[in-house]
């Protein structure tokens, strides 16, 4: 046997190998990885490591001596460019192949392009991996005007984290309002106002026409409107682009994301795929358009799938199942989700202002539950999503109505 070879050494594929180790997975393990790092938490990235509040060494996902330690092999610095199915061996771009019994698929994803011009001056960002993050950390500190594009999560916890640090800050969103794709309107405005609050000056249904330099550098951000938004840093957070190459060169099923079925298998029994890069089905994506499947981006994802394929590959074979969870800290606003809402849901809310939760509905049932600063109730709302209990509208929106007894 030649063991198990992980692509990609990030948050889903270093799970698997962790829990393939916990499981007694005896085998030879290896994680090819393109990044140079040990493998990291990404979501310090955009919040306390670029606030200055730690740093590379506390981002990491275990200490150092953790690989070494369960004889999980990692080539760091070396990326996977074809899968050759038949031989079973995967090739890696200094020509080297690496043989496999199973290969897991866990790329990730990478940050969607900007198509304008300027787009890439100095001073134009993207905020994906520690080197970007980095690449930010000087610029910043001499910045006094900051430009976001894309009022998604990312963008606006680095909006958030520039106005903690006193810098001018407008985000520029091409929706009618933040987080438009993932969260409701009604939360929407409460980040909204938010970070108005805290000085950040927002932009909507605006739409990026250049992006204009001066020797090189950025200098301002213009608007279809006209408007010329004076810039030294922009940040472009606009979403993200599964890869899916090496999985699509090597002829399996990709459909923004690699195809996986509810035991994250593809259709070559011997290549599995896992976390932000995979597409597969979960009845908490009901009455979506794509028929209940979905691509997510998130920790518990990636976390939860890197421990359900462990288990299959270990002799415990069960379908994915976990229940959707993310959260996002964008300044004091803590943001805790779980569920999968779509724009369509109708929502109630309980509390109010800074604390918050935002129920959602689809078809007759709970779909989602948004809450701000408001843990007790993501902590509940996990158990009856998960535990498939019925709540109605009412009862959410009643103060009185006790959710942790309904989720116990
Ligand atoms: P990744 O962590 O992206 O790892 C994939 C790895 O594969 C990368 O290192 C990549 O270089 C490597 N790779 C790709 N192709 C190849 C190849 N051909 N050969 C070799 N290596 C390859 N989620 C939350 O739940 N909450 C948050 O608050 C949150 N904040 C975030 C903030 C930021 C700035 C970012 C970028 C993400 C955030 N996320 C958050 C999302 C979360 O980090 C991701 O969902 C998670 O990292 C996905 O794990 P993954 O292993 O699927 O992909």
């Amino acid at each position: 046997t030649v063991g198990i070879v992980v692509v990609g050494a990030g948050q889903a594929g270093f799970q698997a190998a962790a829990s393939l180790r916990e499981a007694g997975f005896k085998d030879p393990i290896t994680l090819i990885g393109e990044e140079t790092a040990l493998p990291y938490q990404r979501p310090p990235l955009s919040k306390a490591y670029l606030a200055g509040k730690t740093d590379a060494q506390g981002l990491l996902l275990r200490p150092a001596t953790f690989l070494a330690e369960h004889a999980i092999g990692h080539r760091a610095g070396a990326r996977a460019v074809a899968i050759e199915r038949e031989a079973r061996r995967l090739r890696l771009a200094d020509g080297e192949s690496v043989a496999y019994d199973h290969l897991i698929l866990a790329t990730g994803a990478r940050n969607r392009p900007l198509p304008v011009p300027g787009a890439d001056l100095a001073g134009v960002h993207q905020l994906r991996s520690l080197d970007e993050a980095d690449a930010l950390k000087a610029p910043l500190s001499a910045a006094k005007e900051v430009v976001v594009i894309g009022a998604g999560f990312i963008g606006l916890e680095f909006a958030a984290v520039c106005a903690g640090r006193g810098l001018a800050v407008t985000v520029i969103e091409a929706a009618e309002r933040v987080m438009a794709r993932a969260v409701s309107r009604e939360t929407s405005e409460a980040f909204r106002a938010a970070h108005e609050a805290a000085g950040i000056a927002f932009r909507f249904e605006a739409g990026v026409t250049a992006i204009e330099g001066e020797g090189g550098r950025v200098r301002a951000v213009l608007l279809k409107d006209g408007t010329q938004l004076p810039a030294d840093i922009v940040l472009v957070g606009i979403g993200v682009l599964p890869n899916q190459e090496l999985a699509a060169e090597a002829g399996l099923a990709v459909r923004d994301g690699i195809e996986v079925d509810a035991l994250l298998a593809t259709a070559d029994p011997a290549i599995s795929a896992i976390g932000d890069c995979v597409r597969f089905p979960t009845r908490y994506a009901a009455g979506f358009p794509e028929g209940d499947r979905v691509r997510i981006e998130s920790v518990q994802n990636a976390v939860d799938q890197g421990r359900c394929l462990a288990a299959r590959l270990t002799g415990r074979p069960a379908a994915y199942d976990a229940v959707p969870w993310f959260w996002s800290d964008q300044g004091p606003q803590k943001l805790q989700i779980v569920g999968l809402g779509l724009p369509g849901d109708s929502a109630v809310t309980r509390g109010a202002g800074a604390s918050l939760s935002v129920f959602r509905f689809r078809d007759g049932g709970l779909s989602a539950v948004e809450s701000i600063n408001r843990p007790a109730d993501h902590m509940a709302a996990r158990r009856i999503l998960s535990a498939r209990k019925s709540l109605s509208p009412e009862q959410a929106a009643d103060p009185g109505f006790d959710l942790k007894a309904l989720a116990m």
